[in-house]
């Protein structure tokens, strides 16, 4: 007999990725936080340690901006005392984005936000975007930009295909219902924030896999923009920035989350 505790890490990480253990229960009837307490929002600060991100005009790093955003968005979930939170990363830390997904998994998120900041060539480009999971590119740009936030190097984990991630039954509800995610959260992000043209795109991010857990990724702006470069060194819209992800998040569970 083969016990679970016999396999690899690889072959653990990739039953966990791809076997959605919690679609089931998340896609069944009432929102999950009505059965199992509050739900569990699980922040993700893009980058850290030997991977900094994007890098801005005066020198922000994408790392240090993603996690002090974070660290002010669990400050204001934490206050509507509605939600348990908890960070893939509290320090300046690497993370491979596989080992981000599985964390969503492991800890049974009922919504797994990863943030980050962009870059692009053309420095008048501004605003927020949101991102979910998807085969196919919605855009040239969102296609460049996944295979920039997936990063140049094979993580240890990394499955070899994500074909069964992404064409599944239980794998498509979660990406319409994460679809309705970041659909409440550019609902709740255009009256506070500058938003991107087109702010609701789709690629295929590897920090995005996780089975089973609604997830989406949020580029808070663009480092290359010194508006939106500034912004994202400042507290003051860094919590306003969480506090409309906040009211989204808000909004999406009143909703009933997985519902229409
Ligand atoms: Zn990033």
């Amino acid at each position: 007999m083969i016990s679970e505790a016999c396999f690899s890490r690889r072959f653990l990480s990739r039953r966990r990725l791809l076997g959605g253990g919690l679609t089931a229960a998340l896609l069944a009837g009432p929102p999950a936080h009505a059965v199992s307490g509050q739900p569990l929002i699980l922040i993700d600060p893009g980058h850290g340690g030997r991977d900094p991100g994007a890098t801005g005009g005066t020198g922000t790093l994408e790392k240090h901006v993603t996690l002090a955003a974070a660290l002010a968005l669990r400050t204001v979930l934490e206050g509507t005392a509605a939600y348990r939170v908890e960070l893939t990363r509290d320090r300046d830390r690497f993370l491979w984005p596989e080992d981000r997904a599985e964390m969503a998994v492991a800890r049974g998120a009922h919504l797994f936000l990863s943030l980050h900041a962009d870059k692009t060539a053309d420095p008048a480009i501004r605003g927020a975007s949101v991102y979910t999971l998807s085969a196919r590119a919605s855009d040239p740009e969102t296609e460049a930009l996944a295979a920039r936030e997936n990063g140049g190097e094979s993580g240890p984990d990394r499955p070899p295909e994500v074909s069964d991630i992404l064409n599944s039954l239980a794998q498509r509800e979660n990406r319409a219902i994460s679809a309705r995610a970041a659909g409440a959260l550019v609902r709740g992000l255009e009256t506070d924030v500058p938003l991107l043209f087109s702010p609701k795109r789709r690629a295929n991010f590897i920090v995005l896999h996780a089975a089973g857990v609604p997830s989406v990724l949020l580029e808070m702006g663009f480092l290359s923009n010194p508006a939106d470069e500034a912004s994202l060194n400042d507290p003051t819209h860094r919590t306003r920035l969480a506090r409309a992800v906040a009211r989204a998040i808000d909004a999406w569970f009143t909703r009933g989350a997985g519902a229409g």
